[in-house]
């Protein structure tokens, strides 16, 4: 229907747009891209899959091209321009999942009980189709937009680097809100924690073990650290809390110590072998993950770690220790927490529209998981909130799976959130 031809009323422009969509069409649209593989074995990982959301969006008349991040690894970018000066709203996806594993028929898309089975069902190649099919929704009906729509494929989430993303946000197209398809049970996810990981190195002095006082213990000076972290940090974290996503949290993932010149037999512990012994060891390595809520900044974090590691210092001047922040990758120094404010008209409108369109509880929510949605937020200020059809805890498990009938709900409540928020 040509835009001209729009009837007038919100209503009826929603009941238009909707005539659109059918539950056959996205079931195809989602089935065409589970069946390509886009894993870190899979042959060209995912620009197989963004050269078929390009040219699914071409044969629409929709701009879209690809953009190559690294090593001939693929972006995909689209956009439904407004006329300009507009509201711009991105919608976003990773097009990379992890490996099938154990799952059966990894890529060959099936349903068995209204539950649509394949690797990167619900994480999240359901999402980014319940996201182009609402644009290319947009398209046919003609619903006039004020600003951009904007669709960014993105690649390197499952890794933990987020090049796709991060690229996006260097180098464009630039948005004023963003939706991130991570399955959410179609509701609109306003705040998660970030998280980051350090290591303590801690130093000793070996020396033969007959005669331990010689020498410095580096795991009994690691003991003293964690058990100083147990007691202060762990404590002061869990204190700090955020009203949708509870405490702060801080965990000792693992500790390694032995001595130099051991270390192969140390670290090997195969059956049979020579346990390490007769040395005092002198490297101790303390493995941590911190679990960031809003509000709490990187630095204040650090600063934390330092403060109790001289606190330590200045009682034992035979304690060691030095903190490293240890990133995903050069390029992600940190993966922040997110933090959109609930009374965003981006958070309003999804809620409302959910609700209307799916019985969706309308509250904003937090989640325990990471997304790239905390990039846009953290690193350029941009409402950005995580909305998409299945459910967490089925991602990266052998069983994983988006139910069929939230594809046809999620690409109604894109379209209808684009349509509201973009509306002239
Ligand atoms: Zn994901």
């Amino acid at each position: 229907m040509p835009a001209s031809a729009l009837p007038a009323t919100k209503e009826s422009l929603r009941d238009s747009l909707f005539d659109v969509f059918s539950e056959d069409e996205i079931l195809r649209i989602t089935t065409d891209i589970l069946a390509i593989e886009s894993h870190r074995d899979a042959p060209g990982h995912e620009t197989p899959v963004a050269i078929h959301i390009r040219d699914l969006l071409r044969r629409e008349g929709i701009q879209a091209e690809l953009k190559e991040v690294r090593d001939g690894r693929c972006n995909v970018i689209a956009v439904l321009p407004g006329p300009g000066g507009g509201q711009r709203l991105m919608f976003n996806g990773h097009i990379d999942t992890v490996p099938p594993g154990d799952m059966k028929r990894p890529f060959e898309p099936h349903i068995i009980d209204g539950k649509l089975y394949a690797r990167g069902a619900c994480d999240m190649k359901a999402g980014v189709a319940a996201q182009l099919y609402a644009m290319i929704g947009l398209k046919r009906a003609g619903v006039p937009l004020a600003g951009d729509l904007i669709f960014t494929g993105v690649i390197a989430e499952e890794d933990g680097t987020s090049l796709g993303t991060l690229d996006v946000i260097a180098n464009g197209p630039e948005a004023d809100m963003v939706v991130v398809a991570e399955p959410s049970d179609l509701e609109a996810i306003v705040a998660h924690k970030g998280f980051d990981y350090y290591r303590i190195d801690v130093e000793g002095v070996s020396t033969h073990s007959s005669r331990p006082t010689n020498g410095v213990s580096a795991i009994y000076k690691a003991a003293r650290i964690i058990t100083a972290i147990e007691e202060k940090l762990v404590v002061r974290a869990e204190r700090r809390s955020h009203p949708l996503l509870g405490s702060a949290s801080l965990n000792v993932a693992a500790v390694i110590g032995y001595a130099r010149n051991e270390a192969t037999t140390a670290l090997r512990r195969g059956p049979g072998d020579k346990p390490p012994g007769a040395v005092v060891p002198d490297v101790c390595t303390i493995y941590l993950d911190r679990r960031r809520i809003p509000g709490e900044s990187l630095e204040l974090v650090e600063a934390e770690f330092e403060e109790l590691l001289n606190e330590l210092r200045q009682d034992d001047d035979q304690l060691v220790a030095q903190l490293h922040f240890t990133p995903a990758c050069p390029e992600l120094h940190s993966h922040p927490p997110l933090d959109t404010d609930p009374d965003h008209p981006l958070v309003r409108e999804c809620l409302r529209i959910a609700f209307e369109e799916a019985g969706i509880e309308a509250r904003p929510k937090g989640v325990p998981f990471w997304s790239d949605a905390a990039l846009f937020n953290s690193m350029r200020g941009i409402p950005s909130i995580v909305f998409g059809p299945g459910h967490i805890g089925f991602a990266h498990s052998d069983r994983e799976f988006v139910p069929v009938h939230e594809l046809l709900k999620a690409t109604r409540i894109n379209a209808a959130l684009a349509a509201s928020l973009l509306s002239g």
